[in-house]
C-alpha cells in the first residue's frame, strides 16, 4: 500500500519473479507487469483495481494483493487491508511520507493490520534514507525501527547492511540487464569502510535500545549478561523482539532498496516472513465459534466473460472445496459453487481444496457480493451460535457471527448516463450492474426527475474514477454511452427542530386505507454525519407496543424521504426523527404506512429550515518552487484555504482544504499552470455547511 507511483507494482513485479512465479518481469512503463492487467492500467501505468496473486517464499506461503494508489479506487485499498494479516508500505525515498500513503496508513490502524516499511528508489538522485525515516516518525506517529543502513545513495546505491545480522547485502552490478537475483551477502569487517562502519554500529545499538524500550523480555537479555557488550546480543532474539513489537503496532520495521534496479527485494521477503503475522496469529474473537469449520469473507467480485462472476475469499477457518454448496449469512442464501481457483493476478489455478488462511477464487457464485460471510451450510451457524452461547452464555444473534464487512466510501460525484439509442438501454443495465457489483463505490441511481427518458446517474468516488467506468462500458460491453456533466454530489442536513403531521386517506377497491402520522425532526449533533435518520419513539407510541411490521413501515418511510431532501433532493444527513403518533385503520396496508410517514418527514424536514451541506476535500499539491506562487494564487480563486506549504529539496508541498465544487477538472488546470510538474491528490474530508450566500448562488443555478 501507497502513494500513487512509489513503485508497489513495480516491487510486486519483482517480488513475483524472485519467488519464481514468472520468467522475466514486467515494466510498468511498457505497461506489461503481472498484476497491472486491466487495459485501462497498462495504458496509464497505474493500478486501478487490487489483485491478488499468491507465491511461496523460505517455506512460507504468501497472498499478495497490490493495490492501487490512487483516491478514487480507495475502496480497493479497503477491502485489502481488511482481508489482509500484514502490509508492505512502500515509499518514494525522495520524497518521504506523501499524502495518500497518510489515507492508506490510516485504513491499516484502522483495520490493526501489523506493517513494515519499505524505502525504494534508493536509486534516485534526491533519495534520502535519514529524511524519509524522520518524516515516517513525524507524519506517521509511529516508532520507525530502522533494520538496514544504505549502502551508497543514488546511482552509488549498493545494497545494504543488515544490522540484524551485521552483514553487507551487495547487489554488485548496476546493469540493467541484471535481474539481482545473484547478491552477496557477507559479515561487516574491520577493513570495511570505517564510515560506514561506525554508521552501522551506531544505528544498530539504536536498534537494540529502541527494541529493548518497547519489549520487556528483550530488555531483560540486556540487562542481563549482555549489557557489557551490546554487539554480542544474539541475532535471534533481537528479531524475536522485533516481531513482537511489530505485531504489538508498537514499531515498524524499516528496510530500504530499488526495485527498479533489483535491489534489496529478497531481504524485503524475508522480512515479511519474518515479521509479519501468519494467519492464526491474528486475534479474531468470532473464529473460535466456527472451530474448524469454513467462515469465509467475500470481498471482491470480478465479471469474467466466460464464466461469469468470479468471487474473492479469503478463509478464515476451515477448508473450501469445488462443487460445494456455501450459505451466505448476510443475504439468507445457499448457493453452489462450481470451481476453486488460486488468484493469479488474471490467470488462475485450479485446485481441489484449499485452508484457512488463504484467499480463494470461486466460480459459480451468482448472488454473493463484496463484504458477505459464506459458510458451508444454515446448520454451521446455528452450531456455532450454541458454541457461543455456551461460551458466553448469552444468545448470540446472528449479526455476531458474521465477519465485518468492507466499508464503502461515499461518493462525491454524479453524471447522467445514456445508452447511445433507446435499444440499447437494456444492455448498459446489465453493463452496469455487473460494473456496480465488482466496484460497491460506484452507485447507479434511476432519477425520476431527470427529465430524460432513461434518467440512469451514475455516483462516483471522483473524475478519474468515472472516466475508468465509461471506458470500460465501452470496452467491456461494447457500449457508446454518453455521460452529462460531471456534478457534485450535496447534501443536505437541518438546523431547527420541526414538528408535522400527515393523514392519508384513500380508497383503493373499495377499502378504506386511512393513516394518521405525527413526528418531530430535530438536528442530530451527536454524529453528524450519519447519513440515515436517528429514529426513536416517544414514551406513549412505545407504551402502544406498535407491532413490528407497521414500525418496519413507519421507518422504511423515514428513510425513503431522507434519500431525498426538500431543497435539491440530496440525502439528507445529521438528522434525528421522534415519533409522536401512529394511528392507522384497521385493514390499511403497509404500503399506505410507508407513503404517509414518508410525506410527514418531508414536511417536518421543510418546516425545519434545510441547508445545503458541500464536500470539501482535503488537498496535497506537490509542486515546483518557480510554480508556488501561481498555484497558490489560482486556489484562493478556487475558495481554497491553504493550511500549510512544507519544502522538500526544489519541491514545495501544499495542503489546503477545498470545496469539491471549485475543483472540477483541476488536473488539467494544474498541468497548465505547472507545465505539467506537479502532481496532486485530492480526498473527501468533511461535509460543510455553505455560507448563505454560497448557497444561494448555488440554489439560483441549480433551478433555473
Ligand atoms: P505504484 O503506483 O506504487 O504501483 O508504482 P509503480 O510500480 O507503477 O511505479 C511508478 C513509477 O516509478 C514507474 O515509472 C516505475 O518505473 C518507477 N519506479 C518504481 N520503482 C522504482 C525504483 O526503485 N527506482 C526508480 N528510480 N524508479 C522506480
Ligand atoms: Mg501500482
Amino acid at each position: 500500500m501507497a502513494h500513487i507511483d512509489a513503485g508497489k507494482t513495480t516491487t510486486t513485479e519483482r517480488i513475483l519473479y524472485y519467488s519464481g512465479y514468472i520468467r522475466a518481469f514486467g515494466d510498468v512503463d511498457d505497461g506489461d507487469t503481472v498484476t497491472d492487467f486491466m487495459v485501462q492500467e497498462r495504458e496509464r501505468g497505474i493500478t486501478i483495481q487490487s489483485a491478488a496473486v499468491t507465491f511461496d517464499w523460505n517455506n512460507h506461503r504468501i497472498n499478495l494483493i497490490d493495490t492501487p494508489g490512487h483516491v478514487d479506487f480507495t475502496v480497493e485499498v479497503e477491502r485489502a487491508l481488511r482481508v489482509l494479516d500484514g502490509a508492505v508500505t512502500v515509499f518514494d525515498s525522495s520524497a518521504g511520507v506523501e499524502a495518500q500513503t497518510m489515507t492508506v496508513w490510516r485504513q491499516a490502524d484502522k483495520h490493526h493490520v501489523p506493517r513494515i516499511c519499505f524505502l525504494n528508489k534508493m536509486d534516485k538522485i534526491g533519495s534520502s534514507f535519514t529524511y524519509s525515516v524522520e518524516s515516517i516518525k513525524k507524519k506517521l506517529h509511529t516508532k520507525p525501527l530502522v533494520l538496514q543502513v544504505p549502502i551508497g545513495t543514488g546511482k552509488n546505491f549498493k545494497g545494504v547492511v543488515d544490522l540484524i545480522t551485521n552483514e553487507k547485502v551487495t547487489w554488485e552490478s548496476n546493469s540493467n540487464e541484471d535481474d539481482g537475483r545473484v547478491f552477496e551477502r557477507k559479515p561487516l569487517t574491520s577493513k570495511d569502510n570505517p564510515a560506514l562502519l561506525k554508521e552501522a554500529k551506531d544505528a544498530r545499538n539504536n536498534l537494540i535500545e529502541q527494541v529493548a524500550d518497547l519489549d520487556d523480555e528483550f530488555a531483560e537479555v540486556i540487562l542481563g549478561d549482555l549489557c557489557e557488550n551490546i554487539d554480542a546480543v544474539p541475532s535471534l532474539q533481537l528479531q524475536a523482539a522485533i516481531r513482537r513489537v511489530t505485531l504489538a503496532h508498537k514499531a515498524v520495521p524499516v528496510l530500504c532498496g530499488s526495485a527498479l534496479k533489483n535491489k534489496g527485494i529478497q531481504p524485503l521477503l524475508d522480512a515479511i516472513t519474518l515479521y509479519l503475522p501468519a494467519p492464526n496469529e491474528r486475534n479474531q474473537e468470532l473464529l473460535k465459534h466456527y472451530g474448524d469449520e469454513l467462515c469465509a469473507l467475500a470481498f471482491k467480485v470480478l465479471h469474467d466473460k466466460q464464466r461469469g462472476p468470479l468471487v474473492f475469499v479469503r478463509i478464515y477457518s476451515g477448508t473450501m472445496k469445488p462443487q460445494s454448496s456455501i450459505y451466505n449469512i448476510n443475504k439468507n442464501i445457499t448457493e453452489r459453487m462450481s470451481r476453486l481457483l488460486l488468484p493469479f493476478a488474471d490467470q488462475h489455478v485450479e485446485i481441489s481444496s484449499l485452508t484457512s488462511g488463504n484467499i480463494a477464487l470461486t466460480v459459480g457464485l451468482k448472488q454473493t457480493a463484496t463484504g458477505d460471510t459464506v459458510v458451508s451450510a444454515k446448520s454451521s451457524v446455528a452450531a456455532a451460535a450454541r458454541r457461543a452461547e455456551k461460551d458466553q452464555g448469552k444468545n448470540q444473534d446472528r449479526e455476531r457471527l458474521m465477519l465485518a464487512g468492507v466499508e464503502v466510501p461515499q461518493p462525491v460525484f454524479f453524471c447522467t448516463i445514456e445508452p447511445p439509442s433507446m435499444a440499447k438501454q437494456a444492455e448498459l443495465d446489465h453493463a452496469l450492474n455487473c460494473l456496480q457489483r465488482e466496484d460497491p463505490s460506484l452507485i447507479v441511481k434511476i432519477d425520476p426527475d431527470s427529465g430524460q427518458a432513461s434518467g440512469t446517474v451514475l455516483c462516483g468516488m471522483g473524475e478519474l474514477h468515472i472516466e475508468i467506468i465509461h471506458d470500460r462500458i465501452k470496452r467491456e460491453f461494447g457500449i457508446e454511452a454518453d455521460l452529462g456533466p460531471l456534478q457534485v454530489a450535496y447534501r443536505e442536513t437541518i438546523m431547527n427542530a420541526a414538528t408535522a403531521s400527515d393523514t392519508l386517506d384513500r380508497m383503493i377497491g373499495g377499502k378504506r386505507h386511512l393513516v394518521n402520522v405525527q413526528l418531530t425532526v430535530s438536528p442530530w449533533q451527536q454524529e453528524a454525519s450519519v447519513s440515515t435518520p436517528v429514529i426513536s419513539y416517544a414514551e406513549s407510541v412505545q407504551e402502544a407496543a406498535l407491532a413490528q411490521d407497521m414500525k418496519n413501515a413507519v421507518e422504511n418511510g423515514m428513510h425513503s424521504s431522507c434519500l431525498q431532501g426538500p431543497l435539491l433532493g440530496f440525502p439528507v444527513q445529521g438528522v434525528q426523527v421522534t415519533v409522536l403518533s401512529v394511528a392507522a385503520e384497521p385493514g390499511t396496508s403497509l404500503a399506505m404506512i410507508s407513503a404517509c410517514s414518508s410525506r410527514c418527514t418531508h414536511k417536518a424536514l421543510k418546516q425545519a429550515g434545510c441547508q445545503i451541506l458541500e464536500p470539501l476535500m482535503s488537498l496535497a499539491i506537490t509542486v515546483d518552487e518557480d510554480y508556488l506562487g501561481l498555484v497558490l494564487g489560482d486556489l484562493s480563486q478556487r475558495r481554497g484555504n491553504i493550511q500549510e506549504v512544507q519544502s522538500y529539496q526544489d519541491n514545495k508541498v501544499v495542503s489546503a482544504s477545498v470545496p469539491l465544487a471549485n475543483m472540477m477538472g483541476y488536473s488539467t488546470v494544474l498541468r497548465t499552470l505547472t507545465s505539467g510538474t506537479a502532481t496532486f491528490t485530492l480526498e473527501l474530508s468533511s461535509y460543510e455547511v455553505m455560507t448563505s450566500q454560497d448557497q444561494s448562488a448555488l440554489l439560483n443555478r441549480v433551478r433555473h
